[in-house]
């Protein structure tokens, strides 16, 4: 059932200036919420079937001092222009145009060579680390699906806006290309999270020892996702709802 439609509204902010907030209606919310969420514009205001769309906007409203406080605490987002950094599993690369008209993304060292038009610089690197967390991705998951006596199926990686990766019950399992951007460990940690739930497709005490098997430590890179996810999503184009 397709519960949700989403909309963007602009919001007065104190001093002036005005931001976008995502609008949700929800047939399940039974209040107006107003919350921090990853995507952008990185503020969502919820609301409830029988409220007025008007009604939750005043409210919203009345919460700009919060919305723009919230907004301020968010990491700065980076975009994929020549000269800007990533974080990388191997360290941080710094993006480098070279002239050509043949499309191309290598790296070289701490250097992510981009060549092209212009225009195209963006999606080139998009693409590159989309297969460069599949290189990375791949073996492992294989190597821990061996280990477990299971087979992986398919591997998809994609941009998830709240999951790092996932294992569908018919055994595909998805991971969000920005785990190349966390270091190795946390990276290894969800490979073996999702391969473990080919397993055992829960988060009960089989589940978890199954992961044991598989990683060294869990806690971690956990704790990491926690306290860094937020500033992995902000790089690349900005995610449009
Ligand atoms: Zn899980």
């Amino acid at each position: 059932m397709l519960e949700t439609t989403h909309q963007s509204h602009v919001l007065d902010l104190p001093g002036g200036r005005a931001t976008n907030i995502a609008v949700r209606r929800s047939n399940r919310a039974r209040r107006i919420i107003l919350r921090v969420v990853e995507t952008e514009p990185g503020i969502e205001l919820v609301v409830p079937k029988r409220v007025a769309l008007r009604e939750a906007l005043e409210f919203a409203g009345e919460k700009s001092a919060w919305v723009a406080a919230r907004l301020a605490e968010r990491p700065p987002s980076v975009a994929f222009v020549p000269g800007a950094l990533l974080p990388h599993i191997s360290g941080e690369l710094t993006l480098v145009p070279r002239a050509g008209t043949v499309r191309d993304a290598e790296r070289t060292g701490a250097l992510l060579v981009i060549t092209g038009p212009e225009h195209a610089f963006s999606a080139s690197v998009g693409r590159w680390l989309i297969e460069d967390a599949r290189a990375a991705i791949r073996p492992q998951a294989n190597r821990m699906a061996r280990e477990i006596g299971h087979k992986l199926r398919r591997i998809r990686i994609g941009d998830p806006a709240t999951r790092w990766g996932s294992c569908s019950s018919t055994g595909t399992l998805s991971f969000s290309w920005r785990l190349v951007m966390a270091p190795a460990e946390v990276l290894e940690y969800v490979v073996a999270h999702e391969v473990a739930h080919l397993a055992e497709l829960n988060h009960g005490k089989r589940f978890w020892s199954t992961v044991d098997l598989l990683v060294d430590d869990t806690a971690a890179p956990r704790q990491w996702l926690r306290t860094n996810g937020a500033k992995l999503r902000r790089y690349g184009e900005p995610r449009a709802r």
